[in-house]
């Protein structure tokens, strides 16, 4: 985990890490939109948080490998969702699938100094959780528009 001091801004782009993915990650509060667990799983993946990019993994696509590997560093330079304006209007005219959304985006990154970009369009369901029931959002799956 990296040291970062409480009122710094949320990795995702959020004004503050307390006020965005951070209620997420501690598991005070469930994630109320795809997008917000989008961005969360983002924050993760600048934390090192391993433990939340499993328990938001669909049971069905989740990996059994490691999903940060060490010898590997990343370092994550920033997030950017392209489709969110389009998707929540898509959502006024599709009412009738509440549980299931995609979110597009594009997030940079480095690796050994080498600048990468990954475009994604995640889809996520909604499901009740395994222990309370609550509604929640997983990451199911990932299409890549533009292969790079
Ligand atoms: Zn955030």
């Amino acid at each position: 985990m990296s040291i970062r001091p409480a009122s710094s801004a949320c990795p995702c782009g959020g004004a503050s890490f307390d006020s965005c993915c951070g209620p997420y990650l501690s598991g005070a509060a469930l994630p109320p939109t795809a997008e917000a667990l989008m961005r969360s799983r983002y924050t993760a993946y600048v934390l090192k948080d391993e433990p939340y990019l499993l328990s938001t993994w669909h049971p069905s696509t989740r990996p059994t490998e490691p999903i940060i590997d060490e010898k590997e560093p990343i370092r994550w330079l920033g997030l950017e969702i392209k489709s969110a304006l389009r998707l929540r209007q898509r959502k006024v005219n599709l009412p009738d699938h509440p549980d299931s959304d995609t979110v597009e985006f594009v997030a940079r990154f480095k690796i050994g100094g080498r600048a990468h970009r990954l475009h994604e369009v995640s889809r996520f369901l909604r499901e009740p959780d395994p222990d309370s029931g609550a509604p929640r959002w997983f990451y199911l799956d990932g299409s890549f528009p533009e292969k790079e």
